[in-house]
């Protein structure tokens, strides 16, 4: 399968068995579309950690390169290179690299990191090249910012302290993409920023996730949404057609490759794919 612009896809560990099961089977199915890597991600405050190393390296033996997500707050730097070296040891060579939250209950129970910056700042000093450093970029700002140029500048300050490439939130309103994008390029700063992209299944998990990672849901899309009522054959169709849109507008604007949250799921993002053109089966 050729698609348009590289891709790659973003799993999260599953707590049981069979949702391992359904994972690795999703893994598969999005395998033909020659993904760049698969991240997994990494629960709040270390919760996952297990299942994440777990995963991660089982899908990295699996023939395409898995990164793990890493969130440093309120870690200490001991057991952060022991994680990284635990990566290295089974050839990882990609990190998403995070600030992360502490669930409520763990608040102020320190550590040693800040901001995701410290953390790449760290895996640098200690492990120079051996991973190569996503970011979390917002182009609809992040939610605890003052405000957006902060932000942008916290951003940056992120690139320069060694991040290869970022990967947006996701989000629906492209303009603030090219915004975000324009406003890191006015620093001086060229780093690659690849856009999250959130398939449409189920508008309601859609609607309180966006509320609580301040992604924006526009009026017209909303309202559109909410007209299907629980018909979620209807809103798949009308999500898939604004997501093709969204995709589409993103790689004319330039964006130099496509991050897709799969939601552990293969066939939402493939059926974007196979509606982009340029894509062949
Ligand atoms: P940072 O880059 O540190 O930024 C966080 C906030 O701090 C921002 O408001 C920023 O402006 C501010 N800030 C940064 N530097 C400074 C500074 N020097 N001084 C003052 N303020 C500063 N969460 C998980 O728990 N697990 C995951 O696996 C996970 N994966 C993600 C993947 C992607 C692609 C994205 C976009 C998000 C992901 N998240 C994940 C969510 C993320 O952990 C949260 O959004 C978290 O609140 C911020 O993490 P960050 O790495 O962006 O933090």
């Amino acid at each position: 399968m050729n698609t348009p612009v590289p891709v790659s896809f973003e799993f999260f560990p599953p707590k049981t068995d069979i949702g391992y099961d359904k994972l690795l089977t999703a893994h598969d199915e999005l395998k033909i579309a020659q993904p760049e890597f698969f991240s997994v991600t990494y629960g709040a405050g270390g919760s996952t950690q297990e299942r994440t190393i777990n995963t991660v390296i089982e899908l990295n033996s699996r023939g395409v390169p898995a990164a793990p997500h890493l969130s440093c707050i309120g870690s200490n730097r001991a057991t952060v290179q022991a994680l990284l070296e635990q990566y290295q040891a089974a050839g990882i060579n990609r990190i998403v690299a995070l600030r992360g939250d502490l669930p409520s209950g763990m608040r102020g129970t320190g550590g040693d990191f800040n901001h995701a910056s410290d953390l790449v700042t760290f895996i640098k000093a200690e492990f120079a090249d051996t991973f190569s450093i996503e970011v979390a970029a917002y182009p609809e700002m992040h939610p605890q910012a003052n405000s957006f140029d902060q932000d942008v500048d916290h951003f940056v300050a992120k690139a320069k302290a060694g991040a290869d490439s970022a990967i947006t939130q996701y989000f629906y309103n492209i303009n603030a993409y090219k915004h975000f994008v324009s406003e890191v390029r006015r620093r001086d700063c060229d780093i690659a920023i690849v856009p999250g992209i959130m398939p449409i299944t189920n508008f309601t998990n859609l609607a309180r996730f966006s509320d609580a990672c301040g992604a924006d849901i526009p009026r017209w899309m909303r309202q559109a949404l909410q007209s299907c009522g629980d018909d979620v054959t209807r809103i798949q169709r009308i999500g898939l057609n604004f997501v093709v849109d969204l995709c589409q507008e993103l790689i004319v604007a330039g964006a130099p490759k496509l991050h897709f949250y799969s939601m552990n799921q293969s066939a939402p993002t493939l059926a974007i794919l196979a509606q982009l053109e340029g894509f062949k089966a």
